[in-house]
């Protein structure tokens, strides 16, 4: 996939290659980027391999971490539910997992969820990452614009061929007096005339705009450079998928120390994700 490959040249446990953009090997001047595990994993997650787990299944307005943080005990998704106390209601996250030492022990929310916001706040690029991610984003919209390109090209082929085949058949049914031959040519034709009509469709969808490259670079440039703004003011979707995009793998929280280093995919899965003409968050993301 060519955001596998871009990203392979582009970042390499923590050190910058991007001789298309005028960037030489050098040891990565941007703090802290990437290890090359993290590197791995996205690419997992690029590849479709391996996804951060989205909290849908379990979803809850209350808490939108709720299935996406983890027990730093077990490893598995907390979850969070309203306990009622003698006067009033508590928010909690915990852990449920059969056997876990950390089973069933209550994390206020706000605990939980101020220390993710701290996180959250901390994710924001380099003036020079910044601009980086600024060429990479077009570069890979133009490459993706490409494939668009030469997958419609193919389609057109795949259709002038098609109607070729048509023409020959209609042919061979004129000049036929068989009627079981006649019959077989017939369903032939209507057959092709359905796959016609099916490239056709395909073929003549309208390309993306520059207007648009430039409403999703803005898009994904506002997301790069504060993330916690699109988070705090987004709705529960918009919440899900800033942390499906930020983070390489879910979160540990420990009931004493609170969360641990964590491994974030920014920014490159972010570019890799709002990039793209036909697919890719852009239009789901209406912030
Ligand atoms: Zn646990």
């Amino acid at each position: 996939m060519t955001i596998t490959r871009l990203l392979k040249k582009v970042v390499y446990a923590g050190y910058v290659e991007a001789p298309k953009w005028g960037v030489s090997v050098r040891e990565g001047q941007h703090e802290g980027l990437i290890s090359f595990e993290t590197y791995q994993r996205i690419q997992d997650n690029l590849e479709g391999k391996k996804r951060a787990p989205a909290a849908r299944k379990d979803y809850h307005v209350d808490f939108p971490l709720r299935g996406f943080v983890a027990c730093n005990c077990c490893g598995n998704a907390m979850t969070a539910a309203w306990s009622t106390g003698k006067t009033k209601r508590y928010a909690y996250y915990r852990c449920e997992t059969r056997g876990c030492e950390e089973k069933s022990k209550c994390i206020p929310r706000a605990k939980l969820e101020d220390g993710f916001e701290a996180i959250l706040r901390s994710l924001a690029p380099s003036k020079k990452l910044f601009k980086l991610a600024r060429v990479i984003f077009a570069d890979v919209w133009e490459m993706r614009s490409q494939q668009v390109r030469s997958q419609q090209a193919e389609w057109k082929r795949q259709l002038k061929e098609a109607e070729k085949q048509i023409e020959e058949l209609l042919d061979r049914l004129v000049d036929t007096d068989t009627r079981t031959v006649a019959k077989k040519l017939e369903e032939r034709i209507d057959r092709l005339e359905r796959q016609k009509f099916v490239l056709a469709e395909k073929a003549s969808k309208p390309m993306p705009t520059r207007a648009r490259l430039e409403e999703c670079m803005e898009l994904a440039l506002r997301f790069l450079s504060s993330p916690w703004n699109i988070y705090k003011n987004g709705s529960y979707a918009v919440k899900q998928t800033v942390l499906k995009l930020a983070f390489a793998e879910p979160p540990k929280y420990c009931r004493v120390n609170g969360y641990g280093t964590l491994e974030t995919s920014f920014p490159f899965k972010v570019l890799g994700s709002i990039a793209g003409p036909n697919y890719g968050l852009c239009g789901e993301m209406v912030l």
